[in-house]
């Protein structure tokens, strides 16, 4: 059984009850391992230590700091195999996945790493001639990031990544899932070399540590990706700081298919964007739009694909488990609201029978609903399972209508091979991301924002840097002498 520590001033340390908490295995019920339960006297060890190694932090160049993070990329291609394993026992993830997830890290890492030559301020012309403006980005100080368990590595570096480059230091907060993806990250990082204090990490329970964590007057930047209520508690207790919030969060992603899209393409991206990492993730398709006069040929084929697919161990299957057993409850409940709200299961609905060693694991079929409308629940919260409802539509103004007909505004998916519609959508429909006739998921330079109740502010492309960075502005004035002559405000030119 694997033991995991907290990671506080460069020393793994137990945390100062000495309680632990325990980690299940996704795919088979066991325990995993025991992590430890931090307080609130741990937290304030873990921010004054990122807040002490700050000071030196941001006094080395970003191509000095940069360093350690090509440090960890040639260490984590090295040893890819490791966090593969730990993904696929702590998440369930298929094996094809974890790989994939230890991919997007060191593509995340490389790009944070190449940013250091690219931070730059601006040069700003002042009040009069002699008069200059120079604006500086400078770190926040200390983040906090918290972080969610259905992509427990990417996750980690998309915020350890930017926040380290730009001179902030970091307490890391992984989810009670995933505990021991993030250790290993971390200890990777620690065997960079990196400054005691700079990376810090503790684990524990959000109801004893979280509001004191997010509230707490050492923290000025706080990134969180995870569910939309966790972020609207997180804002108002981050309030009391007035901490810079970076909230990525729930998605309900449209998935249109319109009577001219390639049914086959169509199909065969729904597929991933369904049933990757079992619908765990906040890019999938939540809302199934087809146009009428393709809707039986387009369900068809989507239902014979999924039926191919197969549940199991990581090295065996196409799709994993869930992560817990409240989260199969939560899949199974919308189901059942769905069918009593009128919604018919045309595949799936239920948990899988699987025998041996998986029995105990927490899986639920990949799940067809149709005659869903609008206003059912399955089309209003996010389900974050393999379960797909379905509604057929027929006018392209209306769907459009319908798509931008909820809480989230995170992802979306268009197939069309008429290039006006993809041109109307693009302007009309109203998310951080549209997909046309491709799959996602985001690219490390694209800025991975949410509308509406998804969140707020934004991760990677240069514009998710710059969100760790600060304006300062100092104010210069060469003439001999700058109190004389007229000083204009600029209202009166
Ligand atoms: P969650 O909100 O339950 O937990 C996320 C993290 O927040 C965990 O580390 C948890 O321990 C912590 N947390 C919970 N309450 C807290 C509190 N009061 N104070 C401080 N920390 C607290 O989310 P989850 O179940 O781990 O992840 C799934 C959710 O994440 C889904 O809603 C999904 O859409 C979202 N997500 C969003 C993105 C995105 O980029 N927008 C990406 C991945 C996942």
């Amino acid at each position: 059984m694997l033991i995991s520590k907290l990671y506080i001033n460069g020393e793994w340390i137990e945390p100062s009850t000495k309680e632990y908490l325990t980690k299940i295995k996704a795919t088979t019920g066991e325990v995993y391992g025991k992590f430890p339960a931090a307080t609130k006297e741990d937290v304030d060890r873990a921010v004054d230590s990122a807040y002490d190694a700050q000071k030196k932090w941001e006094r080395l160049t970003s191509v000095e700091r940069s360093k350690f993070l090509y440090k960890a990329i040639a260490l984590i291609t090295y040893r890819k195999r490791e966090l593969a394993e730990i993904l696929m026992d702590e998440v369930g993830k298929p094996e094809k996945e974890a790989y994939q997830e230890v991919e997007g890290v060191i593509d995340q890492l490389q790009y944070y790493a190449e940013f250091a030559r690219k931070i730059t301020g601006e040069v700003v012309e002042g009040t009069k001639f002699e008069r200059i403006i120079y604006q500086y980005k400078v770190p926040y100080g200390v983040v906090v990031a918290i972080i969610p368990w259905n992509f427990p590595a990417a996750m980690t570096v998309r915020k350890i990544g930017p926040a380290l480059i730009t001179g902030n230091t970091v307490v890391l907060k992984p989810s009670s899932d995933t505990p021991f993806t993030a250790a290993w990250i971390v200890k990777i990082f620690q065997e960079t070399g990196l400054p005691q204090g700079v990376l810090n990490m503790i684990t524990g329970k959000g109801s004893v540590i979280g509001d004191y964590l997010t509230s707490h007057k050492g923290v000025s930047l706080i990134t969180l990706t995870g569910e939309t209520r966790t972020g609207q508690r997180i804002m108002k207790s981050a309030s009391s700081i007035m901490a810079k919030l970076i909230l990525e969060l729930g998605g309900k992603a449209p998935f249109i298919v319109w009577r001219d899209a390639n049914i086959k393409l169509a199909a065969k991206v729904l597929m991933w964007a369904k049933y990757w990492n079992a619908g765990q993730s906040c890019v999938a398709a939540e809302r199934l739009y087809v146009h009428e006069e393709v809707y039986d040929e387009f369900i068809n084929t989507f239902i014979n694909m999924t039926k191919t697919l197969k549940l199991g161990g990581p090295r065996e299957s196409d799709m994993g488990p869930l992560i817990n057993k409240v989260q199969v409850e939560k899949v199974q409940s919308y189901v059942e609201q769905a069918v009593a709200q009128g919604a018919k299961v045309t595949y799936g609905g239920k948990k899988p029978d699987l025998r041996g060693k998986y029995k105990g694991g927490f899986f639920y079929m990949p799940t067809i609903l149709e005659n869903v409308t609008q206003d059912m629940t399955v089309f209003q919260e996010e389900i974050f399972g393999p379960v797909i409802g379905a509604m057929k539509v027929h006018d392209f103004d209306e769907v459009i209508t319908l798509a931008n007909d909820s809480d989230y505004g995170l992802a979306s998916y268009l197939f069309t091979s008429d290039l006006n519609l993809g041109i109307k959508a693009a302007r009309e429909m109203k998310f951080g991301e549209l997909y046309i006739n491709m799959p996602g998921p985001e690219a490390t330079q694209g800025y991975h924002t949410g509308f509406r109740l998804s969140g707020q502010a934004g991760e990677n492309s240069k514009f998710g840097i710059e969100e760790y960075l600060k304006v300062k502005n100092i104010y210069t004035d060469y003439s001999k002498d700058p109190t004389s002559g007229e000083v204009i405000p600029p209202y009166r030119r």
